[in-house]
């Protein structure tokens, strides 16, 4: 008698184990593509087009911005929507240096930053996203100050990292190496 119910027991408990691990991660997946081509690319923020600093070397801007510019600069006004340029996941929210309050999404073999952003993210660290999905808006000149932000011009005010003013900073590297984004969107930008 007892040795059947062990038996029903030791059966639900396999079962249950095969509803957590396959069925219920294969219900609520999200079907990202990986890797991903640089023709899956699209362009972060819809009607602004104008690149205000290109990437490569450069005299700095602003206090503590780099000489090398890792990325791109897109001149775009503050609140505007910031698109994901392509399927990934979260892999960092918060504060980054130069970069002010940033995004980084992870699609191997690229990690794509978003910089200058508006402090109050509307995503979450292991977040998927798919490509086209509003991850951000673009962030104001001046933020709060933080113990870990050391960006002020010469108001003294505390900036959204090393900026002059609302733009979206846009790097993407390849295997963590930064490469010109401009090469993914030679269809919609002269070079
Ligand atoms: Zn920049």
């Amino acid at each position: 008698m007892f040795q059947k119910y062990l038996t029903y027991y030791f059966l639900l408990l396999i079962l249950s184990i095969l509803i957590c691990s396959f069925i219920l991660p294969f219900l609520f997946q999200k079907n990202i593509k990986f890797p991903q081509t640089s023709s899956d690319f699209i362009w972060p923020t819809p009607n602004y087009f104008t690149i205000t600093s290109k990437y490569g070397p450069r005299k700095a801007p602003a206090g503590g911005a780099s000489t090398f510019h890792s990325g791109i600069d897109i001149g775009a006004p503050e609140g505007s929507n910031i698109l994901s340029i392509c399927d990934g996941y979260i892999s960092f929210t918060g504060f980054k240096g130069a970069g002010g309050y940033t995004i980084i999404v992870s699609a191997p073999p690229y990690q794509i930053s978003y910089c200058h952003l508006n402090p109050e993210f509307e995503v979450s660290v292991t977040e998927f996203v798919y490509k086209g999905e509003k991850i951000a808006k673009v962030g104001p000149k001046y933020v709060k100050e933080t113990s870990n932000n050391p960006y002020r011009d010469s108001t003294g005010n505390a900036t959204n990292g090393a900026t002059t003013g609302p733009h979206l900073h846009l790097t993407i590297r390849e295997n963590n190496l930064a490469i010109n984004p401009l090469q993914f969107f030679s269809n919609i930008i002269e070079q």
